[in-house]
């Protein structure tokens, strides 16, 4: 049965990490002007690209930024906010939580909530954490902070709620994601590129598999990664693809949490 009378949710979601996928887990790359070079293409040369193709798709998108990238880059924000997009939270320089004691982890969440409150007037609705993984307080953190929304976890391809709370889980996977195809250089340049093309063919059939079955699409992008020519043209068919299907609905994360709660909530036996 479909989870909303809004048709097949399909996410567009991009995570913002301009130069803090680098620093963050290697302050070291600091002093690494041509990598972090790599890290502000998104926000300089991607980031107009895709907005402009979310345009023409009037696509409603969500965009994960961490603090740090949402201080450095005031116009960036605006833009996505004209869009009609959603900014949500990804920590505030992108550390590896697991490494981070229960202190560090508060200030990573506090700091991004002010950046976001401060740049766009409100509180983000959403959280995703940084590199996929869960520091020792993350869980506490979301529920503390009041998120409506999680977007974190493997273990499903369509939206269910978090058992005993209000949050809504989106979840991901690494498949459909672009990071792992693409993302080359930094420190290691020991993996191969891949060409758009296989990744197109991948996530058609994912998009097929799913609609088949009445779930959800989520897609997880770098605009640093996909917003280089070739993939935006993958990214370009791949939309053209998705929106041939009358029963998509573009939603942004905000928006597809608060349908689907009501559905959900009354399918949990066990508060
Ligand atoms: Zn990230």
């Amino acid at each position: 049965m479909p989870l909303t009378e809004h048709g097949f949710p399909v996410t567009i979601t991009f995570d913002v990490d301009a130069e803090t996928l680098w620093t963050g887990t290697r302050p070291q790359m600091a002093d690494l002007p041509v990598a972090l070079s790599a890290g502000r293409y998104g926000p300089r040369t991607a980031m107009p690209r895709i907005l402009t193709l979310l345009e023409r798709f009037a696509i409603p998108a969500t965009f994960f930024v961490p603090g740090l990238t949402v201080e450095r880059y005031p116009a960036m924000i605006e833009a996505i906010l004209e869009g009609g997009h959603e900014i949500a939270h990804h920590s505030h320089t992108h550390p590896w939580l697991p490494d981070l004691d229960s202190a560090r982890e508060r200030e990573e969440m506090e700091k991004a909530s002010a950046a976001i409150r401060k740049a766009t007037g409100r509180a983000p609705a959403g959280y995703r954490a940084p590199g996929g993984e869960f520091g020792g307080a993350t869980w506490e953190l979301i529920r503390e902070q009041g998120f409506a929304y999680s977007s974190n976890f493997f273990d499903a391809d369509s939206p269910y709620l978090h058992e005993g709370t209000g949050i809504v889980e989106l979840p991901w996977y690494w498949s459909l994601d672009d990071a792992p195809y693409f993302m080359f250089g930094g420190t290691t340049f020991r993996r191969t590129l891949q060409p758009p093309g296989p990744v197109l063919d991948a996530w058609k059939a994912d998009f097929d598999l799913l609609y088949e079955e009445d779930s959800a699409f989520m897609l997880v992008m770098h605009p640093q990664i996909i917003g280089r020519p070739a993939r935006m043209k993958m990214l370009e068919s791949l939309l053209a693809h998705i929106a041939r299907h009358d029963r998509v609905w573009f939603t942004r994360c905000d928006a597809l949490a608060e349908a689907v709660r009501p559905a959900l909530q009354s399918r949990v036996e066990y508060p």
